[in-house]
């Protein structure tokens, strides 16, 4: 059975949604920008993504 997932594009780093299923490998592509480099959002991403942010914001 599909989740929904955080998946986050290294090309424009965009986070979005996405329908997952471990049991099935997807070609996907990025909704922002059309890049394949997507990648499913891990605890680690997440919080690199979060310090990234926030000192780019500063
Ligand atoms: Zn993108």
């Amino acid at each position: 059975m599909a989740e929904t997932k955080t998946f986050y594009c290294l090309r424009c780093q965009g986070r979005f949604p996405l329908e997952y299923d471990k049991k099935q490998v997807v070609e996907r592509s990025c909704p922002v920008c059309g890049s394949n480099s997507v990648r499913l959002e891990t605890p680690k991403a997440a919080a690199a993504w979060l310090a990234k942010g926030a000192s780019a914001d500063a």
